[in-house]
């Protein structure tokens, strides 16, 4: 079985046994052990001043433009090494082919979209934000905005789900804006990230102490962190919540993002017929929500509003698709859906469909552990395809506030109106992504008029998009990831807004000449 190793202070530092246990990996397939984690034995202290006293300067020394090149040769490292990353991923999370993609693709292509912002950036080191305006009666006096790299450290946690993508999206913004990194996946699939990191440190283009890697829990770190400094979490609720209620972040202003839970919706307006190409992308979207990556995506669709007179009909088409989900191993060709990634995550899933079984009925899936196809029985955390349904939406109780991990989702009525529709949304106290199926452009405007203070990310499916759209759980770089309340509050990715979390806004005043001078404008 392997030990994992963490990356820090300039090598690689295998887990010891200490007062911090290892921590078992298992093929969720299988249930084989594959590994073990701990950091027991990191100085914490020494890792911090490492980032901060070699990488931090090593890339503030650096233009946008050069750190945009270090980017891409990560994307490139990993886009190399994609097949071997595909199989890893499917053992150590139990990801089809074509989840595993949406993980390995997913971090090479943001490293790649963010190198290009960088190119475009140039042989800046800091940059002008806006306009300059004169603050007097002459130009001896103005004053202008910029943003200059944090000289702190970005310590960067992430969720089991994505252990490439997760830990390359952060790391593009934050290597992007100058701050050396010090990334911790989820212990139970950082095996992934783990062969990640190897692969981009092998390559040896990176500066020392530019980038670090904790497999195991964080120890001492997070109560070292001051503020310059940044945290950004994806995670529970719970976790984030005791994570950034810590007294030294709260009391050094430390800047801290959390990505977390979101019960998202999709709604499905009442001028989209049954058999039109929009009621097709809704069917599409919503099968592909529920079940890739097993449901376990931030972004995965977990209520669906239907028109009242419609629910029946969109039941049944929904458990006709639903139906032909194969459930198993990924290393079985046939398989279409893997297992959830953990034996935690399972007995979460299915205690969480008991839950939402107080106000709701299970209409497909059985809310327990079925055996997979391609894997002896009884071994394997696998659960089929679950669909609920709820007659009363405003009275649906723990579908709107228990986020069920897994490949679970609610049915819920509403009267066909744009204002139903958002207030039975908002029920779930704020999303990542919010989706409208609709070719009626009024009650679009109606819709995102009402609902769209509540969430981060509005998608709009209709006719016109039925080729091109990627579905409402893709977070792409180039659009903001995070959402209000439940969803962490927090802002990711959205080309510059996520690299100006580490970057610090500074009002420059002077005179124009000065100040233009400063951001290279004559
Ligand atoms: P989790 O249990 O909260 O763990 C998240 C991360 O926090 C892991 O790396 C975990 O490490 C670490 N952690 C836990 N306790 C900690 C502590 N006291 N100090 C420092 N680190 C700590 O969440 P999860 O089960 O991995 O992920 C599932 C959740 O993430 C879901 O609720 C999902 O909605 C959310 N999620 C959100 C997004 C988003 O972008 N909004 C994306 C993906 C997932 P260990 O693994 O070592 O315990």
């Amino acid at each position: 079985m392997k030990t994992l190793k963490s990356y820090v202070l300039g090598s690689w530092q295998e887990g010891q046994e200490g007062n911090l246990s290892f921590v078992t990996l298992v093929d969720p397939s299988t249930e084989e052990e594959i590994g073990r984690a701990s950091s027991a034995g990191i100085d914490f202290g020494a890792v911090l001043d490492y980032a901060r006293q070699r990488g931090g300067p090593a890339l503030r020394a650096m233009s946008f433009g050069q750190r945009a090149a270090l980017l891409k040769e990560m994307s490139k490292v990993l886009r190399e090494h994609r097949d071997e990353l595909l199989d890893l991923s499917a053992r150590s999370t139990g990801t089809t082919r074509a989840d595993g993609s949406f993980d390995i693709d997913g971090a090479s292509g943001t490293l790649a979209y963010y190198a290009s912002i960088g190119w475009r950036l140039g042989d800046r080191t800091f940059l002008p934000e806006g306009e300059g305006v004169q603050l007097a009666k002459t130009e001896g006096f103005y004053g202008r905005h910029i943003l200059v790299p944090r000289p702190g450290v970005a310590v960067h946690i992430n969720a089991f789900n994505f252990p490439a993508w997760g830990f390359a999206e952060k790391a593009a913004c934050a290597l992007l804006a100058g701050m050396p990194v010090i990334t911790k996946p989820a212990t139970s699939t950082a095996l992934v990230t783990e062969r990640c990191v190897e692969l981009i440190v092998e390559a040896g283009f990176l500066p020392e102490g530019a980038f670090q890697l904790i497999c195991g829990a964080t120890g001492d770190l997070l109560t070292r962190l001051g503020a310059d400094d940044v945290l950004a979490f994806t995670g529970s609720a719970d976790t984030a919540f005791s994570l950034r209620s810590k007294a030294n972040l709260l009391s050094a202003n430390t800047r801290v993002n959390v990505e977390a839970d979101s019960l998202n919706a999709a709604v499905l307006a009442p001028d989209v017929v049954d058999g039109s190409a929009t009621f097709g992308l809704f069917l599409k979207d919503v099968v592909r929500e529920i079940t890739q990556k097993t449901g376990q995506k931030c972004t995965a669709v977990r209520r669906i509003l239907v028109p009242r007179d419609r629910v029946d009909a969109v039941q049944a088409a929904l458990i006709a698709k639903l139906s032909e989900v194969v459930v198993g191993n990924p290393a079985d060709p046939g398989v279409k859906m893997g297992p959830v990634a953990t034996s935690q995550q399972l007995k979460d899933a299915i205690s969480g469909i008991a839950e939402l079984g107080q106000s709701a009925r299970i209409v497909h899936g059985t809310g327990h552990r079925t055996n997979g196809a391609g894997t002896p029985a009884g071994k394997g955390f696998f659960l089929q395809p679950t669909l609920l349904r709820a007659d009363d939406a405003r009275d649906a109780g723990a579908v709107h506030t228990r986020e069920v991990f897994a490949p679970v989702a609610t049915l819920l009525p509403y009267d066909g109106t744009a204002a139903d529709a958002a207030e039975i949304v908002a029920l779930g106290g704020g999303t990542l992504v919010t989706s409208a199926y609709t070719d009626d452009a009024a009650w679009a405007a109606d819709f995102v008029a009402r609902g769209g203070g509540g969430t981060g990310r509005i998608y709009l499916g209709s006719e016109g998009s039925v080729a091109d759209a990627p579905g409402s759980g893709a977070a792409l770089p180039q659009t903001l990831h995070g959402g209000p309340g439940r969803a962490g509050g927090g802002e990711e990715l959205g080309g510059m807004v996520g690299v100006k979390l580490y970057l610090q806004r500074v009002a420059v005043q002077g005179t124009k000449t000065l100040v233009d001078g400063l951001v290279g404008e004559p």
